[in-house]
């Protein structure tokens, strides 16, 4: 991707120059409309060769300012460049004659840290709430709450484009990572009712048919979470491939005789010992046996990262009073709730 881009008449694209594991080619930055004063959505996370960039492109446009700067969270890939843009406004006041306005949805658990501290000047960051728009020659967004990657997050719908500028609720390549995951679906969902063209994520490429894209992403998180409702209704241990236990099948039904044996000690052990599943259909499962059988296809080294997917997935069907949770010996363990019938 280049490093600056006209992307539409309305939008130039400014990469972030962080790329890495997790921003991709580095996170993107957005100057939004088309008069003299123009919109800056996210600012990067500081790098050095940034602002040079940002202001060629300024400059490219003419006598061009930023007269608002919107943050559509706080990780520091997205927000960390803010301090040096205010520093260049502040020393060349005949070029930027206005100091930009500074909006962002208020975190008071990770903003203090993660930008206030940063800035060398204090400034004061206006609190965007759901619904709220931002207009500008060429640009009028509206400001979308969409908590899950994190609770500040703020999406954009731009109404003159039928766009949307998603932040990280989705990217342009790879998966999202998200703080929550009940939040998260619903946010998408928020997101699908725009009926939006273009998607402008906050990493990776453009998204030119938004609404398949959010359509498979609200998909993808469904289906996994049917597959754990399903896994869930069953017994653990029958799901156990031979393979996976040593001496090979013993028996017409392909169990043998080490998993007859866990599978005895399993039920016993937990119909004996696990408190608060009263009357539930289902046996309780450990969220590690859960990955066992879900990710039984991927290799070993990924469950681990996939556990934290699966916690998620619980964390939100708990919210939804779907599953519960008891605790035994330290060990939790996961089950339907009684009522739930599949
Ligand atoms: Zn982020």
């Amino acid at each position: 991707m280049p490093m600056v881009e006209k992307i539409s008449p309305y939008v130039f694209r400014i990469l972030g120059l962080n790329p890495g594991k997790f921003t991709l080619q580095g996170t993107n930055t957005y100057v939004v409309g088309t008069g003299p004063r123009r919109i800056l959505l996210d600012t990067g996370e500081g790098k050095p060769g940034y602002m040079p960039l940002l202001e060629a492109a300024l400059s490219h446009l003419g006598n061009v300012q930023i007269s608002h700067v919107l943050l559509t969270h706080w990780h520091r890939d997205h927000s960390g460049g803010l301090g040096a843009l205010l520093d260049r406004c502040r020393e060349q006041p005949a070029k930027f004659t206005e100091l930009p306005e500074v909006w962002k949805r208020h975190c008071p658990e990770h903003d203090p840290k993660a930008i206030h501290a940063l800035l060398k000047s204090p400034i004061r960051i206006n609190h965007i709430s759901h619904g709220m728009v931002f207009k500008v020659d060429g640009a009028t967004l509206r400001a979308i709450h969409t908590p899950g990657h994190t609770s500040d997050h703020t999406a954009f719908y731009f109404e003159e484009e039928n766009a949307i500028f998603s932040g990280d609720c989705v990217i342009g390549q790879g998966s999202v990572v998200f703080e929550d995951l009940h939040q998260y679906i619903r946010s998408l969902k928020v997101l699908r009712s725009f009926n939006c063209g273009r998607i402008y994520p906050g990493h990776g490429p453009i998204i030119e048919d938004g609404c398949t894209t959010l359509d498979s992403y609200i998909r993808h998180r469904m289906d996994r979470e049917e597959e754990i409702l399903h896994v869930l209704s069953t017994r653990p241990i029958t799901h156990f491939a031979p393979h996976e236990h040593e001496g090979g099948a013993d028996s017409d039904d392909g169990t043998t005789a080490a998993m007859r044996a866990a599978s005895a000690f399993y039920l016993h052990y937990h119909q004996q010992t696990v408190a608060g599943f009263p009357g539930s259909s289902s046996i309780p499962w450990t969220a590690r046996d859960l990955v066992r059988v879900i990710y039984a296809k991927y290799p070993k080294s990924l469950h681990g990262a996939a556990e934290s997917s699966v916690l998620l997935h619980l964390a939100k069907l708990r919210a939804e009073d779907k599953v519960f949770a008891a605790q035994a010996d330290g060990v939790t363990y996961w089950s339907l709730t009684p009522k739930r019938t599949l």
